[in-house]
Parts: structure tokens; C-alpha cells; sequence
């Protein structure tokens, strides 16, 4: 009785977050006050001192840039935690310039994370201790294709099927959603990243130029697309001759580009298609008539919509703002805990360790 009271005037002062911790981009959505963090999960650290020199946006823009002893690193491979402390100090970072303290012993945030579908137990723990270190009170888990379709305000407690593709950083995961539950769902290590790599190579063997992760991005996001364009797009390709050393400047198009990722998009592609075919009859009716919906960044690839429509047979759309759908969806849920509680992985509280 006691701790329920107090849990319950703790919980009327204390804030409570919804948290994107992607392999890409960390999102922070306050309760009542929506978005207030959207920064890439990258962590600046001086290896002589084991300092942080940088978090977020700073610290992205040292990438490929940093001196033998300071090195830019990405926390989250693949979508789960890959070096626990400093995943750990980068949400504490974002939780603190998140939720504004009124007063010094006013209690940590109740949040809710978001973590891949299908990810081990020790991945889970991995997640909820890192937000409880950084000093959360209680951490709920959500699987971010629910809260990405949740963000994209689908009935996803009705009994109807869903089907939403949420192309990351890391991975491409492919779910359908019904009556508040992933049905079914397929997670893919091919997605933003692995195009930038695709580009990085194609550069090396067909034009012998070096080139980095952040050009090689820019250059995606610039011209690139999955299907042919109706206007040819050009950009300048700036990097380093690998026989003679010395910095060059190439123009390349979208033909360049599409041909560059054509095999990732590909395995996209299939794994969509493989869902599709996999997915109950009855589900896959109501697909057909509602469409595919695609999420992440990966989502506004040029024509990447085009591409799947003509695939699957089946109408596919962009979720409004797909970068920020995952966050939104789990803020949703923290504004209506009562009604979606249930689409929650994990409801127990546990105690932050002191
Ligand atoms: P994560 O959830 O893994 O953090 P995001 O949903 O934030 O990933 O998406 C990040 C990925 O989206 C990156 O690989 C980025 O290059 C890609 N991306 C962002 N904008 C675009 C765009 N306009 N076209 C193609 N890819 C994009
Ligand atoms: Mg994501």
C-alpha cells in the first residue's frame, strides 16, 4: 500500500521519456512535451584519458577525422549494445538534457526503450540496466516495429494485419502487427549503413577512390535512389586517387549510385517479398488493401517505394516522418499507458541498483 502511494506521488513529479536508442540516431520524446533529442549515436572518447570528448551531433562530425587517440565510435551495432558503458553514458547525456530537474532530489524518469524484435534476453537486460545506470527509476521495453506502427497511428490492437518495414541503420526489420502483438517478423543486417559501405566500394573498384563513411552517406542521401529516376541527378565525389595518392574530384549520378546498392536493396527487396509470402492468408487480405508501410531513414531512399509496389504487387507508402515514427509511437504509448500497456515487451519494475 505505502510503496504504491509513494511510487504513485513519485510518479506525478518525476518525467517520463520514450527513447529511440538506434544504431544510427538516438531520439528522446518527453511526456506532454513531445521530441527534444535527435542526435546520431555517435560518442567522441580521448583513448589516452577514457574522456568523452563528444556525444551526438559534435562527435559525428569528428568521424573520419579524429587523431591517432581519438576515436568516434557507435555504440549500437545492429540495433543491440556493443559496448555497454559507453552506450551508457551517452543515455545519460540525453536523459539529462532531456528532463529538466526543478528540484535536486527529484526522482530519475520512467522510460520506455526501444529494442529490435527478437533480440535475446541478455540483449533486453542490456538495454534496461544501461537506462537504470543512467539513472531511470523504471525502464519498460517496447519492439520498435510496434511502436514504429503505433507512431504511424495504426489500430494495432484491432485484429487487422499490419505490415511495416522499418529500414535502419544496422538492420531492416520486416513485421506484421495485429491485435497488439507482432505476428510475425524478420530481421535483415542490411540497411543504411551497409549501403554506405556498398558506395564506399564501388568508388574503390570502379574509379579507384577512397572515400569515407560521412561522404559516402551524403552522397546516398544526395542523389541516390533503388529504381530509375525520371531526371538524371549528379554530385561531385570527392576523395583520395589510390594510385597516386593524391586528392581527387569525380562527378558521379544516380546510375553510379543505384548500381552501387543495387544488391543490398535487392535482399531488402526479397526479404519483404520473403514476409510477404510467409504472412497467414487471412493478414495478407488485409495488407493488400491497406499496403506495406516503411519506416527509418532508410525509408526515403528516392523511389524505394516504387520499387517494393512493383515487387510485392502490393501498395507501399512512407510512414509520415519516418525517421521520427519509432519515438513517436512509444511516446503514444507513454501518453495512453492505460490502453497500451499491453503492447509493452517487459511490465515489471525493477529497482534501479544503487
Ligand atoms: P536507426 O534506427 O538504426 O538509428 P534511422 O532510422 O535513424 O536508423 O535511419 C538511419 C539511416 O537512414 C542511415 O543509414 C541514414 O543514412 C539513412 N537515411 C537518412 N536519410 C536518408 C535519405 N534521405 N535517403 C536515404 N537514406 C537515408
Ligand atoms: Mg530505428
Amino acid at each position: 500500500m505505502l510503496i504504491k502511494f509513494i511510487n504513485r506521488v513519485l510518479s506525478s513529479i518525476g518525467q517520463d521519456l520514450a527513447i529511440d536508442l538506434g544504431t544510427a540516431n538516438s531520439l528522446v520524446y518527453v511526456k506532454g512535451r513531445g521530441i527534444v533529442i535527435q542526435e546520431p549515436s555517435v560518442v567522441a572518447i580521448n583513448q589516452k584519458t577514457g574522456k568523452v570528448l563528444a556525444i551526438g551531433q559534435e562527435a559525428k562530425k569528428m568521424v573520419g577525422r579524429t587523431p591517432a587517440h581519438i576515436v568516434a565510435t557507435r555504440p549500437l551495432v545492429k540495433g543491440v549494445i556493443s559496448d555497454f558503458e559507453v552506450t551508457e553514458q551517452m543515455l545519460k547525456y540525453f536523459i539529462d538534457r532531456a528532463i529538466k530537474r526543478k528540484f535536486i532530489l527529484q526522482p530519475g524518469p520512467r522510460v520506455i526503450v526501444g529494442i529490435p524484435f527478437g533480440v535475446t534476453e541478455v540483449e533486453k537486460k542490456a538495454v534496461r540496466d544501461a537506462a537504470l545506470s543512467a539513472g531511470s527509476r523504471e525502464v519498460y521495453l517496447i519492439e520498435e516495429p510496434m511502436a514504429a506502427a503505433i507512431g504511424a497511428r495504426f489500430a494495432v490492437q484491432e485484429p487487422g494485419g499490419n505490415f511495416i518495414v522499418d529500414i535502419g541503420g544496422g538492420t531492416t526489420e520486416v513485421a506484421v502487427i495485429s491485435l497488439g502483438g507482432v505476428v510475425y517478423a524478420k530481421s535483415l543486417r542490411i540497411a543504411g549503413d551497409k549501403l554506405n559501405e556498398d558506395i564506399i566500394n564501388y568508388a574503390q573498384e570502379e574509379y579507384k577512390l577512397l572515400i569515407g563513411e560521412r561522404t559516402a552517406e551524403s552522397v546516398k542521401i544526395g542523389i541516390g535512389s533503388a529504381y530509375p529516376l525520371k531526371e538524371r541527378k549528379e554530385m561531385p565525389l570527392r576523395g583520395r586517387n589510390m594510385l597516386t595518392g593524391l586528392p581527387e574530384e569525380i562527378s558521379i549520378s544516380d546510375t553510379d549510385i543505384r548500381k552501387a546498392m543495387e544488391r543490398s536493396v535487392r535482399q531488402i527487396v526479397n526479404e519483404i517479398k520473403v514476409t510477404v509470402e510467409e504472412t497467414p492468408p487471412e493478414l495478407l487480405a488485409d495488407i493488400m488493401h491497406r499496403g506495406i508501410y516503411l519506416a527509418g531513414g532508410g525509408a526515403l531512399l528516392r523511389e524505394l517505394d516504387t520499387l517494393i509496389t512493383k515487387e510485392t504487387k502490393i501498395p507501399t507508402r512512407i510512414v509520415e516522418d519516418p525517421l521520427t515514427a519509432m519515438v513517436r509511437g512509444a511516446g503514444l504509448v507513454l501518453e495512453n499507458l492505460d490502453e497500451l500497456r499491453d503492447v509493452l515487451v517487459e511490465t515489471e519494475n525493477l529497482e534501479p541498483p544503487r
